[in-house]
């Protein structure tokens, strides 16, 4: 036998006894997305490298360490999308979205990140995300807010933590920048190399750092919320007030910056405490300047994103995931003309019985194999037709979860009496 080829590091498949689970948590967000104005977009998975590097921004983690980037055959330098953002504003720009138009998305799909790979933390991911483009007021953060609430509420997840930071506006964060590179100056020693990078490009991001070493120091630092205008406290204190009324209880952590540069006003995280150090289950905010940035007219810009696989594991954590959906008939058929008859059976139970679950033996063998298949299967009733069904134009009916139950009824009456136990089950 030849070598096996083995996955991609970091890119595991998603296998059959997991995809309901995720077509589960997919229909849920869905559907309320698709029932609260939200139209979905795809865009697709590889774009050029610049537009990561000028939206994301060169001193990132993302575009520092974590793109796959590579030369096509023509020489250009291409990334596969490590988020969904950049892409999203790219493609409405392109396609004449924007402008002077307000725009509610949502798009689902694989994001790639060269990372260390743990559980909750992989190489290729899944991301749901919403982008709003035209809305200039917090009304806007509210609904994403409250539609990722109801989202939580709907799968059943408990304990999700929300935090919440405003940025203000680029002046008031540039303002803001020189005090903060002024305190971290005075203290130069006691950064770590990644800080010192940052104190000249992105200083802001220094208060992101993981490093508990640098907590302390973090700790003290001027608070951005301190230096921020009457207009911009005044928007945020405003969205405060209304999660207040809606009761979606909340945090307010002045040390949130968030990982990639688009972002103003508006910032924010729910977190778990369930998943170890992959505790971001969601996160977005306000992005106003990035449409501009990538070629765009200016115009106003907001989002979240949620990874799908640290949801399921918690939902799986919590047990919240729902049973599968089983089979209502499992159709076993002996000999050449019971599997004539079969199929149409089933083709008539198809067409008169909408949503029904019908499986049809595949591959012959005798009863007793097929039997097996159909109890395997979860299936609520076999359906059975040999010599004698076929004869008498009749058709036996086996229950699978109750012992030795059996009965034998006219094809004709078939529709009939599985409409009546369907609707029993599950009226
Ligand atoms: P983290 O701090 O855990 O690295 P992040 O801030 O880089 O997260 P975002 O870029 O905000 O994450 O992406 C939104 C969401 O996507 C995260 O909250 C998380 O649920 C999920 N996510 C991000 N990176 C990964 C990954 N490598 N594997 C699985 N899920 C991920
Ligand atoms: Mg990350």
């Amino acid at each position: 036998m030849a070598n096996k080829i083995r996955q991609v590091k970091g890119m595991p498949p998603v296998l059959p006894e997991s995809t309901p689970n995720w077509q589960y948590v997919e229909s849920k967000f869905r559907h309320l997305l698709q029932s609260s104005g939200y139209a979905e977009i795809r865009m697709p998975l590889l774009e050029h490298t610049e537009l990561f590097k000028r939206s994301i921004g060169e001193v990132t983690d993302i575009v520092e360490k974590e793109m796959y980037t590579f030369d096509d055959l023509n020489g250009k330098s291409l990334t596969l999308r490590p988020e969904g953002t950049a892409g999203c504003v790219r493609t409405a720009i392109d396609n004449g979205l924007l402008h002077n138009q307000k725009q509610r998305l949502w798009y689902a799909g694989p994001m790639f990140r060269h990372e260390n790979t743990q559980a909750g933390r992989y190489r290729q991911f899944h991301q749901i995300g919403v982008e709003a483009f035209g809305f200039a007021d917090t009304d806007i953060e509210l609904e994403h807010l409250v539609l990722v609430s109801r989202l939580w509420k709907e799968l059943g997840l408990a304990n999700m933590t929300l935090e919440l930071n405003t940025l203000g506006t680029s002046e008031e964060r540039l303002q803001y920048k020189k005090i903060l590179v002024d305190y971290f100056q005075q203290q130069q020693d006691l950064l770590d190399e990644d800080s010192i990078r940052r104190l000249g490009s992105n200083p802001l991001r220094i208060l992101d750092s993981k490093n508990p070493q640098m907590a302390e120091l973090i700790g003290n630092a001027p608070v951005l919320l301190d230096h921020l205008g009457e207009e911009s406290t005044g928007k945020f204190n405003r969205l405060l007030a209304l999660l207040d009324k809606l009761q979606i209880a909340y945090t307010v952590n002045t040390r949130l910056v968030r990982g990639l540069d688009y972002y103003c006003h508006t910032v924010y995280e729910w977190t778990t405490n369930e998943l170890g150090a992959q505790s971001a289950v969601c996160a977005g905010g306000r992005f106003d300047g990035l449409v501009e940035q990538l070629g765009g007219r200016a115009g106003t810009a907001v989002g979240f994103a949620m990874g799908i696989e640290r949801l399921i594991m918690l939902l799986e954590k919590q047990n919240s995931l729902p049973e599968p959906e089983r089979p209502d008939i499992y159709l076993v058929m002996l000999g050449d003309q019971a599997q004539e008859t079969g199929f149409v059976i089933a083709e008539t139970l198809r067409d008169a019985i909408a949503n029904i679950r019908v499986i049809i033996n595949c591959g012959g063998g005798n009863m007793k194999a097929q039997i097996k298949r159909a109890d395997k299967s979860g299936a609520e009733l076999a359906l059975f037709l040999g010599e004698d069904e076929v004869n008498s134009g009749q058709i036996s009916i086996k229950y699978l979860r109750e012992e030795g139950k059996q009965i034998k009824i006219d094809q004709q009456k078939l529709v009939e009496f599985i409409r009546k136990h369907i609707s029993q089950r599950t009226g």
